[in-house]
């Protein structure tokens, strides 16, 4: 029996890495200024314990570009790397990352792996035909300068180099060219590095620029260093929190309101979410939450680490925790996103009690856009409708005063307690779905002192199938529905001009000119302003004509 190791030749590995990174090659530049910040936020650690000794100075990177040399620079002021470690992290950890690599995923069709595996320095040749390494540790040793064209050799060697940090030189390859044009550029940056903590300044120096006056070229980072998310809540005033959703979208109208997100345990997770305003669902706009982590920008589709009806909202979510290289399988497999998952829920869930409870005139206000997004998490969540049969509302059909009026589950079924109550002793709950049309039933069943509630938007029909099997002892009719046959205690005594007889007669030619099945014709009053004739029917026969059970027969 033989016994040996597998042997990976590296020649190799090159070609797999840009086959396997091809499909997002711009995070070339998330990569390398992720490790440029990683290097100045290093050695700011390190002299705060006095290990780097001496002013560290102004810590900045620069993205600068020069189309004419067709090359692209990364350059940071971090700690750097003596020669030693040039060998240690950009020879043999990266190949040895990338042994693991080819055995753990061999046929395997994984996207971005990038980073999981220490491969994010590699990322650079997708794009480049050369890529030179220019570095000065913050240690007292000589500089050093490392070469490569992507094949396993490589230049090492000694140089003159005053200036501590690191500058990173891609040549850029002829299928790339993308990567020289300075809008592009600058868009990836805003992409990936707006808000990563150290200043980032980008520098053109193509034709275009420099014909430009110097004055206008006055610097600014491309970056906010400070992101609102990474500040203390008790730091941050209203204007704050608007302004930074102004940052994200520019376009945005102000949102109702945010909750600001901060977990350390059991796992990192900071961020801010946005209620935006809507109105109807086909003005939503998912994939507006956007993924950080480390304020790197990871990803805006974060479908497996946001419950669905919270996709609803906008906003920032940074955490460490979730890995640079999120792809969808490896999203579902991981522990740490479930828990994110059921904690964001939670969080928005104690937030909007809150309102209700402290502030329940504004939060009527806002139902018009709040309660979309609340029916759709009652009706995919139970976590999240346990807490919301708590706050949400219901609108009457009525107004009081002039002023809308609101019931919880449980205020209307105080309501209802004596009135409402069908044969089984459910409470029914009578809404409308067009307050206009049905106008007539709704004033014939307040006047019954019945309370009718609005179900008019999108999702209602939706919400109401699903909180009668969902809420004990309830039961939803439309105000249109045949209600007296549900309901035991009419309450309805009313004098009447008419004799039976002529009631009997009046309900007869109704009868002939609504010759339709289980239709009820209840002739009435005259002597109030009551409509006089009502025609009903029984609710589940209008919910068997909407789903179009009944055809087109009714
Ligand atoms: P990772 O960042 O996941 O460790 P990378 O391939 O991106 O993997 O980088 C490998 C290592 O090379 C880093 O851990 C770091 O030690 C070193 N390195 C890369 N870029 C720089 C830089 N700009 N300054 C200092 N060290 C760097
Ligand atoms: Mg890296």
């Amino acid at each position: 029996m033989a016994k040996g190791s597998i042997r990976v030749q590296t020649e190799n590995i090159f070609p797999i890495i840009k086959k396997f990174l091809y499909s997002d090659h711009e995070i070339f530049v998330r990569e390398l200024v992720s490790n440029a910040v990683d290097a100045s936020q290093k050695l700011k650690t390190l002299s705060s314990i006095g290990e780097a000794k001496g002013d560290i100075g102004d810590l900045r990177i620069e993205v600068e570009l020069d189309p004419k040399e067709k090359t692209l620079s990364i350059i940071d002021r971090g700690v750097g790397m003596t020669q030693e470690e040039v060998d240690k992290y950009l020879n043999q950890v990266a190949f040895s990352g990338a042994e693991e690599f080819l055995k753990k995923y061999k046929g395997q069709n994984e996207e971005n792996i990038i980073g999981k595996f220490g491969l994010g320095f590699y990322s650079a040749f997708m794009v480049s035909e050369r890529v030179e390494v220019y570095t000065k540790s913050f240690r007292d040793e000589p500089a050093t300068y490392w070469s490569c064209d992507g094949s396993p050799e490589f230049e090492l060697y000694s140089i003159e180099k005053p200036d501590r940090g690191t500058k990173i030189v891609l040549h850029i390859n002829e299928e790339s060219k993308e990567f020289l044009d300075a809008d592009r550029v600058k868009a990836i940056l805003t992409k990936f590095c707006r808000f990563l903590p150290v200043p980032i300044y980008f520098i053109d120096k193509s034709a275009k620029a420099e014909d430009k006056d110097k004055e206008e070229k006055e610097e600014k980072p491309i970056n906010n260093t400070t992101p609102a998310w990474t500040k203390k809540p008790s730091d941050l005033s209203k204007e704050d929190y608007e302004n930074f959703y102004r940052e994200l979208y520019p376009f945005g109208e102000t949102p109702l309101f945010w909750i600001h997100l901060n977990v350390d345990y059991p796992f990192n997770l900071t961020g801010i979410l946005y209620f935006p305003k809507i109105k109807q669902s086909y003005e939503i706009q998912k994939d507006k939450i956007q993924l950080y982590s480390n304020q790197v920008f990871v990803t805006d589709e974060v479908k497996d680490i946001v419950p669905e009806f919270l996709m609803l909202l906008h906003g920032v979510i940074d955490s460490p925790d979730i890995p640079l290289n999120v792809s969808r399988s490896y999203l579902q497999g991981d522990p740490n996103v479930k828990k994110i998952n059921a904690h964001i829920t939670k969080k928005v869930a104690d937030k909007l009690e809150e309102i209700f409870k402290n502030e329940r005139p504004s939060f009527e206000e806002k139902w018009e856009s709040l309660g979309l997004f609340v029916k759709y998490g009652m009706m995919t969540d139970d976590k999240f409708l346990d807490k919301a049969n708590k706050f949400l509302i219901m609108e009457d059909a009525a107004e009081q005063e002039g002023k809308k009026k609101f019931y919880t589950l449980d205020e209307y079924k105080m309501e209802a307690e004596t009135l409402q109550k069908n044969k089984d002793g459910k409470v029914v709950i009578l809404y409308t779905t067009d307050p206009i049309q049905q106008d007539a039933y709704i004033q014939a069943a307040q006047r019954k002192g019945y309370k009718v509630i609005k179900m008019e938007t999108l999702v209602d029909a939706a919400f109401i199938n699903q909180m009668e099997t969902k809420w004990e002892n309830v039961q939803f009719t439309r105000v249109d529905a045949d209600i007296t046959e549900n309901l035991i205690d009419k309450n309805e005594e009313q004098s009447s001009v008419l004799s039976k007889e002529e009631e009997e007669k009046l309900k007869g030619l109704f009868g002939i000119q609504i010759p339709e099945l289980h239709v009820t014709v209840e002739v009435k009053g005259l002597s109030t302003d009551a409509p006089p004739v009502v025609a009903t029917r029984p609710e589940f026969m209008r919910r068997m004509k909407d789903m179009g059970a009944m055809g087109g027969g009714m």
